[in-house]
């Protein structure tokens, strides 16, 4: 399968460029979902590196194994030159150990890395990065919300990641397509108790079958915010689970800075549902948010969503992880 998919890939750089050949690449620059406490930043891949990846795969055992197929793939295809590994933790390495510390046994951290690790820092990097660059200073505090199937907030202040959504996997914090987010930790023990159903059981539906899929049979927002529109009630009591949500953690996120001076959403539903930016961005006025109504509507790709009496500048950014892949990976290797 691996072949397959650079036999296209091949045949996509043949078709529109750039010639392999005349610009041949110089690294290849990998997402690699969880560097635990040993990557905190990105990372040259040798067999070494390989080897403390499997090491990690109880701590993401959905997505590190399919990570390193697709890194021992692409080393084979691209042998001559550097592989790196970008990891979507390593922007919350600055995370305070107030923020991603459990109150549980010490020992379960020690022993079992058990502690907040946060994910999505690729994107959260890219679009505070992006918002800093529109705001035209870097010293603010700004709440990014990454909003698609997977969704997760994340306070940055000054350009580093203090809090984020996340936890130790992705199922912690906002509602998601198929995840709960959060929930008390009590739930699956009771249902355990009362139903019987197993670990690997409660694994699965939190992570697959919850969220917007639990709560109304689909995980795809648009489909959710039509059903919403045309009546259904499910539908319209899930947006508000999700509304009241990225509320709560906006204002969470305010307190813990001390301030906030921009909000950008990004992924799929942030970048293209003005409903659901409008329902977050209407209920924030107690912290001095105010929507520009007509140009959230009309916002297509980048764009300012508040109007200019707001306290609190917030933006559409599109996501560019595959951009900021790349611009580490040169960094890393020294173009
Ligand atoms: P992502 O994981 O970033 O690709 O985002 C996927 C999510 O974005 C899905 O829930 C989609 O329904 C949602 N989405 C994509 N386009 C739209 C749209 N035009 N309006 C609302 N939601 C959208």
């Amino acid at each position: 399968m691996t072949s397959a998919a650079f036999a296209e890939l091949d045949a996509a750089f043949a078709e529109h460029g750039p010639d392999l050949a005349a610009d041949p690449p110089v690294a290849v620059g990998h997402r690699v979902v969880h560097g635990g406490t040993r990557f905190r930043e990105a990372t040259r891949i040798d067999d070494e590196v390989l080897a403390t990846l499997e090491e990690l795969t109880p701590l993401a055992p959905l997505h590190n194994p399919a990570n390193i197929v697709g890194i021992r793939a692409a080393m084979a295809h691209f042998p001559d030159i550097p592989h790196v590994a970008i990891f979507d933790t390593a922007f919350h390495r600055t995370l305070p150990p107030a923020a991603y510390t459990y109150a549980v046994p010490r020992e379960w951290q020690e022993r079992y890395d058990v502690r907040r690790y946060g994910f999505h820092g690729t994107s959260h990097e890219y679009v505070s990065g992006r918002v800093a660059d529109l705001v035209g200073r870097s010293d603010i505090a700004i709440v990014v919300l990454h909003l698609g199937n997977g969704c997760s907030a994340c306070a940055v202040l000054d350009g580093q990641s203090v809090e984020t959504s996340m936890g130790m996997t992705p199922l912690e914090g906002l509602v998601m397509g198929t995840r709960c987010g959060d929930l008390d930790p009590a739930i699956p023990f009771h249902l355990a108790r009362t139903t019987g159903m197993a670990a690997a059981d409660l694994d699965r539906t939190l992570n697959k079958d919850s969220g917007l899929k639990g709560l109304t049979g689909v995980n795809d927002f648009r489909t959710v915010a039509e059903r919403a529109e045309a009546g259904d009630a499910a539908a319209a009591a899930a947006i508000d689970v999700v509304t009241h949500r990225l509320i709560k953690y906006v204002g969470a996120y305010a307190a813990v800075m001390g301030r906030l001076d921009a909000i950008a959403f990004t992924g799929g539903i942030g970048e293209h549902s003005p409903l659901l930016r409008a329902r977050v961005l209407g209920s924030l006025g107690v912290l001095g948010v105010v929507l520009d109504e007509s140009a959230n509507a009309a916002a297509r790709g980048e764009g300012l969503l508040s109007a200019p009496q707001s306290r609190v500048a917030a933006y559409v950014v599109p996501t560019n992880e595959e951009l900021q892949i790349a611009r580490e990976s040169v960094a890393l290797v020294g173009r």
